[in-house]
């Protein structure tokens, strides 16, 4: 990128990823003093300095005076400035894909979110296609004056290397979709003529959301290394390792994280992607359906109840939604057990909607993991994200941070 921290040494990857870094914070804790900067990423005010200079020459960056909380105990001199992206030049677009419902939102550099449609899933990929472009050209048009850098999609399951193409989502029975290249096309009022377009695993997408939101914290409290394990329809795992997330290597990229369809039951229960016992079939949310139901075929003609309705029953006293919930603790604490000790990760974020039953999940999964080889590590923690919000926040997410990666077109 072209701040000034990479004219110093433009060869210097560890430099590049300090920068990333900076341009993360900003974003994430906005307005930010340059000395809060330093102090957060240990490197000195001169260098933050040298680094926003070019960013503020051209726009992107623009300074203002911090408001009055973050300055308590300050005399009447020149109150601090802190450094804030300039919200009103850029648009980004998300698309989160959900095996249910899908999202196109609209955000800015600010981070808030302009706009938003939700629509349910098209069966077919390429009606999906075509509804997405349809619903992306509606929403850029709430942008006026603004130009869009980049889409960000967020996809249920692995993408290609060079994250441009959905390999295959079990859940929606869709294989090899080139979600960037129609999405690109998508140029009829010349808005998004120059944007590229990135596909994320939503797994991953998740994890960046969720880094982002951690950032934010000031007590120095974020995590730079984790896993995140979502669960809802399906399960995804998202890997962030020194802050950055971890997509695999070579023509694996765009492929870590695939442990939902995991086996931790002999012969169990048959699964979407052809084999049986898959973790996802037993800690997923829907999951939560067959095991409130159990071995009986039939509720006496009733449907089963969807996760959520089971979440309300719970809390309303109801044994057997309380049981349900206690086994996907179990179940979730037994594949969180196996992934700790296989990845080297000690620490866990569990996201999606099965956070909604997480007061009944919590005690029995850490539990589990406790009894597991993982219970073994000192200071491994299993902590609930959020609920929602991830799926479009996360797509939105893709699409600005590969913008903060790329040297923000300055
Ligand atoms: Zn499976």
């Amino acid at each position: 990128m072209q701040t000034g921290l990479h004219a110093h040494a433009p060869d210097s990857a560890s430099l590049a990823r300090a920068a990333r870094m900076l341009l993360r914070l900003v974003r994430a804790a906005q307005p930010i003093s340059r000395a809060e900067l330093a102090r957060r990423l240990g490197v000195n005010r001169s260098t933050v300095t040298d680094a926003f200079k070019p960013l503020i020459t051209a726009g992107v960056v623009c300074e203002e005076p911090l408001p009055q909380t973050s300055r308590a105990g300050r005399g009447q001199g020149r109150p601090p400035m802190g450094l804030s992206f300039n919200s009103a030049r850029d648009f980004f677009i998300g698309v989160n894909v959900g095996v249910r419902c899908s999202q196109v939102g609209l955000t800015d550099l600010g981070g808030a979110i302009i706009a938003e449609e939700e629509f349910a899933t098209p069966v077919e990929p390429q009606a999906a296609l075509a509804l997405l472009r349809a619903t992306i050209e509606r929403v850029c048009a709430r942008a006026a004056g603004r130009k869009l850098k980049l889409i960000g999609v967020s996809v249920p399951g692995p993408t290609d290397a060079r994250r441009s193409r959905l390999l295959y989502a079990p859940h929606l029975g869709w294989r090899d979709v080139p979600i960037a290249e129609a999405l690109q096309s998508n140029t009829h009022n010349g808005m998004s003529n120059n944007a590229s377009v990135v596909v994320e695993n939503d797994a991953t997408a998740s994890a960046l959301y969720e880094a982002r939101l951690r950032l934010r914290d000031t007590t120095g409290a974020a995590l730079n290394d984790f896993i995140l394990v979502r669960s809802g329809t399906g399960i995804g795992l998202g890997l962030v390792l020194g802050g950055e997330v971890y997509r695999g290597t070579g023509n694996g990229a765009g492929i870590a994280g695939e442990f939902g369809h995991m086996t931790i039951v002999a012969g169990g229960k048959p699964c979407v992607c052809g084999n049986r016992g898959c973790w996802e079939r037993y800690a997923s949310a829907a999951s939560a359906r067959s095991l409130y139901v159990g071995d009986r075929v039939q509720l006496g003609g009733m449907r089963a109840p969807s996760y959520v309705e089971i979440v309300a029953r719970a809390e309303g006293g109801e044994l057997r939604a309380q049981r349900t919930l206690e086994q996907i603790g179990q179940y979730l604490g037994i594949g969180i057990g196996n992934v700790i000790m296989g990845l080297g990760i000690p620490h866990v974020l569990v996201s999606g909607r099965i956070v909604f039953g997480w007061k009944f999940i919590e005690g029995p999964l850490h539990e589990t993991v406790a009894q597991s080889m993982a219970g073994k590590l000192t200071g491994w923690s299993v902590e609930p994200g959020t609920p929602t919000g991830a799926g479009l926040g996360g797509a939105l997410e893709v699409a600005v941070d590969e913008f903060l990666s790329s040297g923000l077109g300055v």
